[in-house]
């Protein structure tokens, strides 16, 4: 018998990314691995995630306007997130606006389904682009194609930031730690074709 819990409070650099969510997890683990590798460890996101809820606290956490932009319209307001299909309720942690940047964000289809993406732009400047390629007749390379396809107006759009991933002050990837939040949040909301508007592809685009 062994009761040593010393094993549980180690962290190693070597902890892998175990999804708890759904029956996609082994999908969505096999596109992490392909895309991120080992590279970022869950531990240190985790880490990070606990340090800012912690200094945060509850105050002043969610999405809001910057009160100064063209994107403040499609803002979606709040301290949680409603996931349309299942009423789950997301709390937001962090403080973001329209200026936030290196975040993971959603845009909400009005039909109810949920797109996850993430920008190291400011989320306004990213919002817009997406915008210009819902336009009719725009033939630009097309990042955001569901609008178009469900036959929305750019008025409808609406989008929220889920988080925010400064980059880290001594090296780092800030990008693929983006990649992996946001491989989490798609996950964690089902945002994933059919269920949601993400395709596998999107995820190898790095
Ligand atoms: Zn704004
Ligand atoms: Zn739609």
């Amino acid at each position: 018998m062994n009761h040593r819990k010393d094993k549980k409070k180690t962290e190693g650099p070597r902890i892998t990314f175990v999804t708890q969510y759904g029956p996609l997890s082994r999908q969505i683990n096999m596109i992490l691995r392909k895309t991120i590798g080992s590279k970022v460890s869950r531990s240190l996101v985790q880490k990070e995630d606990i340090q800012s809820n912690t200094f945060l606290g509850t105050k002043n956490t969610g999405m809001y306007q910057c009160l100064n932009c063209t994107q403040c319209k499609h803002v979606i307001r709040g301290k949680t997130f409603v996931h349309p299909d299942t009423g789950e309720s997301v709390q937001i942690r962090g403080y973001h606006t329209c200026l936030s940047q290196f975040v993971v964000y959603l845009i909400v289809c009005p039909c109810g389904k949920i797109y996850v993406g993430e920008t190291v732009k400011k989320v306004k400047s990213h919002i817009s682009q997406h915008k210009s390629t819902i336009k009719p007749g725009n033939l630009a390379l097309p990042c955001f194609r569901p609008f178009k396809e469900h036959g929305h107006t750019v008025d409808q759009l609406r989008f929220m930031v889920l988080e925010t991933i400064p980059p880290l002050k001594r090296g780092g990837d800030g990008e693929q730690r983006l990649k992996q939040r946001e491989v989490w949040w798609i996950n964690k909301l089902n945002s994933l074709h059919p269920h949601g508007l993400n395709k596998v592809y999107d995820l190898y685009l790095l």
